[in-house]
């Protein structure tokens, strides 16, 4: 099979990617591995600033339709003990940011590229040719051969296509997530269903998954000794009893699922080569406090759209390394703002988790 690009990868990033190039005629393959699990919902939220992105790619309704719910604003205590409100009311021109429900948008999204999804349950290998094309072999009990002119990576934090080609990652921090679904409570004190507390050990997030459920993620650092309390779902509500309102959301029950995974920053030192690129969290990965790691895999999607574009029509040797410098820009511009939000939070400076964002 004789493909001009080839995805692997099937969340936002590559899907979004693949609906794009469907939309501009470019011929490609997405690989996937087979009778992949449910991901646990994360209820990711896209602020407001990414509407206009979205409408401009002409995906607005399909997230809009398939959205938990839109939201208006959130609370923080951050800093200190006040709640701050933040409010989308003065945010223009979208003054509602989105509840995704990030299965349920992305099989929508699948239905549009089906034909062109090709899965494999035993892994993938590469075949560099002499002229430049990719070969992927996904293997299933026989194996399956894609030729590609350019090769994606859209496998997320995993990477796999850049590991395949030995490029390793710069991890910049150690922050783990520890997500959990909770019975429905609306706090008296709270309007806005999202809530964000910081607190000696590290930071947690409560809000409005549906009308029934609550999501609560809690953030620390790999090897932080609240880490081992916090894998019983049970002990977050003593664990956390010295927070202000993120306690009230919790429950003593021993039913309750959760999912730990990595939630640090990572970028790769090349998220381009000569017929390859990497987009989505494969690109960098950002710690989930910005808010911005779905709006920058619908960003890079849409970077790597055209630099693929040109880089077909018109063979223009530069475009991916100009894709390169942009990510890297943009990364360097991520680390700051984050480390200074951080940095904000000065009441616990010298404890195991706050104390590294002073050094
Ligand atoms: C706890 C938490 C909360 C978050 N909250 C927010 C939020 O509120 N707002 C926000 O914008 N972002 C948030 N994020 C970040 C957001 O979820 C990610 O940035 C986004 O999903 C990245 O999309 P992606 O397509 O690049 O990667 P992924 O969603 O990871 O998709 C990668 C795909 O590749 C597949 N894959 C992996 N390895 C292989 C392989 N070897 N072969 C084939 N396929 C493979 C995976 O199965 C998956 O389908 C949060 C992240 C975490 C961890």
């Amino acid at each position: 099979m004789k493909k001009e690009v080839i995805i692997i990868g099937n969340g936002i990033a590559g899907i979004t990617l693949a609906v794009l190039l469907l939309r501009k005629g470019i011929s490609f393959a997405l690989l996937h591995r087979k009778e992949e699990k449910q991901a646990f919902a994360l209820g990711e939220t896209l602020p407001p600033s990414a509407m206009p992105l979205l409408e401009q790619l002409k995906l607005l309704t399909v997230f809009e339709e398939n959205a938990y719910r839109k939201t208006y604003g959130y609370h923080s205590m951050w800093g200190n003990s006040r709640v701050t409100d933040i409010n989308f009311y003065h945010q223009n021109p979208y003054k509602n940011g989105l509840k995704i429900n990030k299965h349920q948008t992305l099989e929508k999204m699948r239905d549009m590229i089906r034909d062109n999804m090709i899965s494999y349950s035993k892994g993938f290998e590469l075949i560099h040719e002499s002229h430049g094309n990719t070969v992927v072999l996904a293997k299933n009990d026989g194996v399956k051969m894609v030729q590609g002119q350019i090769l994606v990576d859209a496998t997320g934090r995993n990477r796999a296509v850049l590991q395949k080609l030995n490029i390793e990652s710069t991890v910049y921090d150690e922050l783990v997530a520890l997500s959990c679904h909770l019975p429905k409570i609306e706090h008296p004190k709270l309007t806005h269903e999202v809530y964000v507390e910081s607190f000696k050990e590290g930071w947690g997030i409560v809000s409005a998954l549906n009308e029934t459920e609550n999501i609560c993620t809690i953030y620390t650092h790999k090897g932080h000794e609240i880490l081992s309390k916090l894998k019983d779902v049970s002990n977050w509500k003593s664990v956390l009893s010295e927070t202000v309102y993120l306690k009230d959301f919790l429950v003593e029950d021993d039913n309750i699922k959760f999912k730990g995974g990595n939630a640090n920053s990572s970028i790769a030192p090349q998220v381009a080569g000569n017929n390859w690129l990497a987009l989505g969290d494969a690109a960098m990965s950002f710690d989930p406090l910005s808010s911005h790691g779905i709006t920058n895999a619908i960003y890079t999607a849409a970077k790597a759209l055209e630099a693929i574009d040109k880089k077909l029509t018109e063979a223009d040797p530069d475009v991916f390394i100009e894709y390169n410098e942009t990510m890297k820009t943009i990364f360097q511009q991520y680390l700051q703002s984050k480390n200074n939000l951080y940095r904000q939070e000065t009441r616990w400076k010298d404890s195991d988790f706050w104390k590294r964002f002073f050094e």
